[in-house]
């Protein structure tokens, strides 16, 4: 068992700028490893080293139907975008809130992969959509920042209702 704590909105430290990967150790690959983990066991379909109060440039996710294609980016950027798509997205440090966040249609992506190796590929639809929102945590930005204030104070309010719930139980 390598679950790791997933840090839950609003957690100040969710705000942290990551900075870039530059080894790629043993240690390194132990924590994606745990991320992997964490993510299918929560379930997800990302998660961002941020996420798990880890603040390097570095998230892991996997979209497919069944959960047999992980993907590793390492500071990754987003170097062409074109087009706007609206998903309903979550998070798994906003849990059990959906709202509909408006994203480019199509991205170019370079990162790196677990092993440092450069690599270059372009993404539409959900994974498109997973790469915006996991490459945002790692500028301290959430999902929730798209929405007004509003609605992010009913958000903030039902969390911490939740948590009360689950405290009692
Ligand atoms: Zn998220």
């Amino acid at each position: 068992m390598n679950r790791l704590q997933i840090l839950e909105y609003p957690d100040p430290r969710l705000r942290t700028k990551a900075q870039p990967v530059s080894v790629f150790d043993a240690a390194l690959q132990t924590l994606i490893d745990a991320m992997f983990e964490t993510m299918y066991a929560a379930p997800g379909i990302g998660l961002a080293a941020s996420q798990v109060n880890v603040h390097k440039q570095l998230l892991v996710l996997d979209v497919s139907e069944e959960k047999d294609q992980p993907m590793v980016l390492i500071n990754p950027k987003i170097v062409a975008s074109e087009g706007s798509q609206t998903y309903q997205e979550g998070c798994l440090s906003v849990p059990g809130v959906f709202a509909d966040v408006e994203r480019a249609d199509r991205i170019v992506v370079e990162a790196l992969d677990r092993h440092g190796k450069a690599q270059n590929f372009e993404a539409d639809g959900l994974l498109a959509v997973c790469i915006q929102h996991e490459i945002d945590h790692l500028v301290g930005k959430l999902f929730v920042d798209y929405l007004s204030p509003l609605k992010r104070e009913l958000v903030r309010k039902k969390l911490d209702k939740q948590r009360r719930a689950a405290a009692e139980a």
